[in-house]
């Protein structure tokens, strides 16, 4: 697996920030990072109904890391070519060195209210030699319907990730600040998506006023939605960052003991599956459980993912423009 990389590394050595990066991380690096696709809003900045205690797209808005120059929203759909070449160009260079998992996720929005985008995703997929098969996508829940599904489907969603801040509807949607009229019942929404055929992963957004520190009752309340992946996610928080998002996180974050009880938990009761560097893997129930204590890849060297953002770049970290690629 690690041929791919060398050659390329030879190809791009005379980009000193790029060689740099693939010298330093990806020729050691035996797990192929995901790649995470940000989808923009469709309007104007800013557009996503939620307005959630954690957005990490408004706890890194100070950054104004891509901010601005995203392409497509300066020209109408689908005469964009140059964002469309642009796209092209990555994607080509990243299934090139090997990398097969995209995840579809928001910034500033939720990801599948911009059909747009995501129509133009696909004709850049299938426009290549070896188009992506394995595509997830990240979503709040909202807005999700039989017809949604069946697009996603269409475009090649396999995994539907509901990401949830509490398995209660009514305390969920508040930490969501979710509009009334887009307020769902967490059971029918993961009913549908199941129905649809496609698999259903829960993320929880793990946080003290959304769940209880019980974690056999978590574990089993999780278990109920029926999912084929639940993944357990600490909240990325920075020591200065004194966004109202950041400020909420540190408030309401689990403390250590928490994450290590859940560990033992699983290590008690369920089988560990040792086939990710990133996060702890294990099965239980006929259930796979994630443990991620680290979703914006700051604890490791390795690299986690790498990062379409929505100016059309792959950078390898969220907040750090030093991380382009190109
Ligand atoms: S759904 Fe996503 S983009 Fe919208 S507020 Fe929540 S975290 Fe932010």
């Amino acid at each position: 697996m690690l041929t791919p990389y060398l050659t390329k590394i030879k190809i791009h050595q005379t980009r000193p920030l790029f060689s740099n990066l693939l010298r330093k991380d990806f020729s050691t690096q035996k797990t192929l990072p995901h790649i995470v696709i940000e989808v923009p809003g469709s309007g104007q900045g800013r557009d996503c109904p939620n307005r959630c205690e954690s957005c990490v797209s408004d706890l890194t808005k100070a950054y104004g890391l891509v901010d601005n120059v995203f392409l497509f929203r300066k020209t109408k759909f689908p005469t964009n070519e140059r964002l469309k070449q642009g796209l092209k160009k990555r994607l080509s260079w990243l299934c090139g060195i090997g990398c097969q998992h995209v995840i579809l996720t928001g910034c500033g929005s939720d990801p599948i209210l911009n059909r747009k985008y995501l129509e133009l995703f696909d004709q850049v997929n299938q426009s290549l030699q070896r188009p992506f098969t394995n595509i997830d996508i990240q979503t709040s829940g909202i807005c999700i319907n039989e017809k949604k599904l069946e697009f996603l489907k269409s475009i090649g969603v396999n995994v539907f990730s509901l990401s949830l801040f509490s398995l209660l509807d009514h305390l969920n949607a508040k930490i969501m600040h979710t509009p009334p009229s887009l307020q769902y019942p967490i059971k029918d929404v993961c009913q549908t998506i199941k129905n649809s055929g496609v698999d259903l992963r829960i993320s929880l957004n793990v946080n003290s006023v959304g769940f209880s520190p019980n974690i056999p009752k978590m574990v089993e309340q999780s278990l109920s939605l029926g999912a084929q992946q639940i993944t357990f996610r600490k909240l990325y928080s920075e020591p200065h960052n004194k966004s109202p998002q950041n400020q909420w996180i540190q408030k309401f974050e689990m403390n250590d003991r928490f994450w290590e009880n859940l560990l033992d938990y699983f290590a008690q009761n369920a089988k560990k599956l040792n086939n990710n560097p990133f996060s702890q893997f294990f099965h239980y129930k006929n259930t796979s459980f994630l443990v991620d204590q680290n979703c914006m890849n700051k604890l490791e060297k390795k690299n986690k993912y790498f990062i379409l953002r929505k100016n059309g770049k792959i950078y390898t970290q969220w907040d750090d423009t030093n991380s382009l690629i190109f």
